[in-house]
């Protein structure tokens, strides 16, 4: 594997699981076991019922596009080589957003464009969850 250069999460015990998760192609989020919510990002507490109780629920990792942008300016210089590259708003089915690139022509990309995700092995221990369209 050569060299990843871009930035990578910073990891704290409340994330591993996600992570970990991650690692094996899995996306699951906290789901509240008081009122059934989804947290995301990462929460010690539910933002709908104040409970501190969870699991760790496999979603189905398909959403859609909410909105999404087109960087052409090279903030990082990690990414010089993707330039142009979009970040996106992704709304999962389950209700999560969360925020990632979308792995198609950045021309193709629609609002509500049904989404599924995908996970790139950045590092050993890091894969990144990012989205590709889901052909109709
Ligand atoms: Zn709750």
């Amino acid at each position: 594997m050569t060299e990843y250069r871009k930035p990578l999460p910073v990891v704290t015990p409340l994330e591993r699981p996600f992570w970990d998760y991650a690692r094996r192609h899995e996306l699951r989020m906290q789901r509240c076991t008081a009122c059934s919510r989804y947290r995301y990002p990462v929460s010690p507490v539910c933002a709908n019922c104040d409970s501190d109780g969870y699991e760790w629920a496999q979603v189905s990792g398909r959403g859609r596009i909410l909105s999404w942008v087109v960087f052409h300016r090279c903030y990082f210089p990690s990414f010089a080589d993707e330039i142009p590259y979009n970040v996106a708003m992704i709304a999962l089915d389950e209700g999560p957003v969360m925020v990632s690139n979308v792995l198609a022509p950045n021309d193709s990309l629609r609002g509500s464009m049904p989404v599924e995700v995908v996970f790139e092995d950045a590092t050993p221990e890091i894969s990144i969850p990012k989205f590709r369209p889901i052909d109709a």
